[in-house]
């Protein structure tokens, strides 16, 4: 049986205060067998990680560069985030691939140093709607399983976050089949990468406008271990709701 992994992303929304007042009413939140964690922006990773000191949820950091220190201005190094209390990071969000152009070298290099760094990586994959039109769906994201170069023999510490392009921010969610027919293709990978053990001790989890009305049917099926979660998570009780519907799939 797998924990699921609710993760928000807040990108880049929140200021100070708004982010600490968020980071508060979650960190009230009860729930189970579950693990819960948040992404703020790096400028609130510190009064953010306070807000949530002795609570269940996670801090998690969106991006990270692959470098331990050094010349590199305006990076953040994964030793950096680990100063403070981040658990875990993302590397090949759709929107680094696509709107700040990164390419899917510099995406596997991240996603080793975050996992050797021993925090849990949350590995993006997703296909356009283009790719999805020309039944390229499985090819791209096959393509981008393949940064996963390197050791990444702790299942726990690998999330594999499944976001089609045309699903984030838009209001339209893959169908509750869609997610686990690429789901299922995930694991299937994974498994002949490594093994079937380690392949279905991993998380992949669901994003692209995860709502609370879609999240139970999302979960529910059999290989969604939960979501990467938006717009949905900048609210207590919109992400809340997100958390009930993992919670109900563990009963
Ligand atoms: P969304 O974003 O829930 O706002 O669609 C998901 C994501 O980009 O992680």
């Amino acid at each position: 049986m797998r924990t699921p992994f609710v993760a928000g992303n807040w990108k880049m929304n929140t200021n100070k205060a708004s982010a600490v007042e968020l980071a508060r009413g979650l960190a009230k939140l009860s729930f189970a067998n579950v693990d819960v964690g948040v992404a703020p922006p790096f400028v609130y990773l510190d009064a953010v990680g306070q807000a949530l000191a002795g609570s269940r949820i996670m801090l998690g950091a969106q991006d990270a560069y692959f470098e331990k220190n050094g010349a590199f201005t305006g990076e953040i190094s994964c030793e950096m985030l680990k100063d403070l209390g981040v658990k875990f990071c993302l590397a090949g969000h759709s929107e680094r691939r696509h709107v700040l152009r990164e390419p899917s070298e510099l995406v596997a290099k991240k996603a080793a140093a975050i996992y050797a760094s021993g925090l849990t990586l949350v590995h993006c994959v997703g296909e356009t709607i283009e790719q999805r039109l020309a039944n390229q769906t499985l090819h791209v994201i096959e393509k981008q399983q393949d940064e996963l170069v390197g050791d990444f023999s702790d299942p726990s510490r690998l999330v594999v976050a499944y976001e089609p392009v045309w699903a984030i921010g838009t209001g339209h969610n893959a169908t509750d089949a869609q997610a686990q027919e690429v789901h299922a293709f995930i694991r299937k990978d994974l498994a002949r990468r490594r093994n079937k053990d380690w392949a279905d001790a991993v998380r992949i989890v669901y994003g692209g406008s995860m709502k609370p009305d879609n999240a139970k049917g999302l979960v529910e099926q059999h290989d969604v271990d939960g979501g990467l979660i938006g717009g949905a998570s900048l609210k207590v009780d919109s992400f809340m709701g997100i958390i009930k519907a993992a919670e109900s799939k563990t009963r």
